[in-house]
């Protein structure tokens, strides 16, 4: 171990453009959840261990072994929240929420995952997220399921995805799944991981989600929930196809996607992408009709996704350059007080503007063209003398002299 610190491992800086490709991640996230009619909540970033232990599924990986959980001082079990579904559940019992329903709620924020990390994968990664609260239509997953994929779209990223669909039945389907399942898997209990023989017992669906090599190698052959789907959840599948269709979303039909965690019924999805490799889903998430009653409250459908931002601003490429900047640079003391007038005018009109300190002229324009300046204003003696400024385009090269108190008003101009 070195002597000065370092990030701990599985997090990360995010500095200049990478970090203005995750603004403009949330930004847009934002912008376009707010034209669906969805506002933003903010919970805390760690909860009591139990909003996530049972809800999750005490056999998921996350629960199982990548939630970070500790006791806090007064000796209370805490976890630092690994995913934001569970919370905003939460968060809804205790506000009372459940009687102002429906609730369009979205959010953004880091959450944390004892993970290996790799590219991709990350121990504090960051997610928007979405949730629809209260109606138990399907065709509420797919208006959803439609914001996610105009959030895609407006990050220009909607051609590179891939939206999957697949339903998990409801609790009557799903028991003549699982007995299936388990009737399958018996039979390879040998060549089961260690993780699956106990999810086995105790809950084999997990199993379909497991990212051993061993069982994946089992799993193309497992029984699919299609053939256990009873008449209600065979009609909600018809009719979250149908709602997707009249919101021109196109999807195929994934019939091996089950979700990570254990809260969700009938609807779930991810959309993916071939070009992160290995950690190709930015986005995923699905009907979760139970979870508002685990918390507490009384029984409230909902359905909700959220989507990776490392993964989306990896896609997106590029984030949006910054606003040009103009560099004030008043030559000898007298020309200060002038100079940080015209600075407080240009940035009053909007403009990025800053002076350096100190220096002379030659090393003032060498740091206004290391930052890209587009246009230097330049005060000294004689400049002030006149009451103007120097106004130089630092593109085209031309110049001319502007009275101190129009330099704001003609560079917001252009
Ligand atoms: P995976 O199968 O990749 O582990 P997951 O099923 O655990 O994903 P969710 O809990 O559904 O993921 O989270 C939704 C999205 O959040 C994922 O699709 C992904 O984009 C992102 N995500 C999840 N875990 C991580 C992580 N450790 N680092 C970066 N992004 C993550
Ligand atoms: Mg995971």
């Amino acid at each position: 171990m070195s002597d000065t610190p370092q990030p701990v491992r599985g997090t990360r800086d995010l500095i200049g453009a990478e970090q203005r490709g995750f603004a403009h991640v949330v930004d847009t996230a934002r912008r376009v959840a707010s034209t669906y009619g969805f506002d933003e909540w903010m919970t805390p970033i760690f909860e009591e261990t139990r909003v996530f232990a049972r809800s999750l599924g005490e056999t998921s990986d996350v629960v199982a072994k990548e939630m970070y959980t500790f006791a806090d001082r007064g000796g209370d079990s805490l976890t630092l929240r690994p995913e934001g579904t569970a919370a905003i559940c939460r968060a809804l019992v205790t506000n009372g929420l459940t009687q102002s329903l429906p609730q369009r709620v979205f959010y953004a924020g880091p959450m944390f995952r004892y993970e290996r990390p790799q590219k991709g994968r990350y121990r504090q990664f960051h997610q928007i997220g979405a949730e629809l609260i209260g109606p138990p239509e399907p065709l509420a997953d797919a208006e959803a399921i439609a914001l996610a994929r105009d959030i895609l779209a407006a990050l220009g990223i909607a051609g590179e995805t891939t939206l999957e669909l697949n339903t998990l039945g409801d609790a009557e389907s799903r028991a003549a799944w699982r007995t299936a399942l388990v009737g399958y898997f018996n039979d390879f209990r040998d060549r089961l991981s260690e993780d699956s023989r106990l999810r086995l017992e105790r809950n084999p669906l997990r199993i379909l989600d497991s990212k051993a090599p061993e069982d994946r190698a089992l799993l193309a052959d497992a029984p699919l929930i299609g053939a256990s789907l009873s008449d209600a959840a065979q009609a909600f599948w018809d009719g979250l196809r149908r709602g997707l269709d009249r919101f021109g979303v196109q999807y195929v039909h994934n019939p091996r996607i089950v979700r990570g965690l254990d809260y969700y019924v009938n609807t779930a999805f991810e959309f993916t992408t071939d070009r992160l490799g290995a950690q190709g889903t930015v986005l995923a998430g699905g009907r979760y009709d139970g979870l508002v009653a685990q918390m507490g409250g009384p029984a409230v459908p909902a359905i909700g996704w959220a989507g990776g931002i490392e993964r989306l601003a990896m896609l997106a490429g590029e984030p949006p350059a910054i606003a040009a900047t103009v560099s004030v640079i008043p030559v000898g003391e007298a020309a200060e007080a002038a100079a940080i007038g015209v600075l407080q005018a240009l940035r009053g009109a909007g403009l990025r503007a800053e002076m350096g300190y100190r220096g002379n002229l030659k090393r003032r324009m060498e740091r206004a063209n290391r930052i890209e300046a587009t246009h230097a204003v330049i005060i000294g003696e004689d400049e002030l003398e006149r009451g103007v400024a120097r106004v130089r385009d630092l593109r085209g090269g031309e110049q001319q002299d502007l009275a101190l108190n129009s330099v704001a008003a003609h560079l917001a101009a252009r």
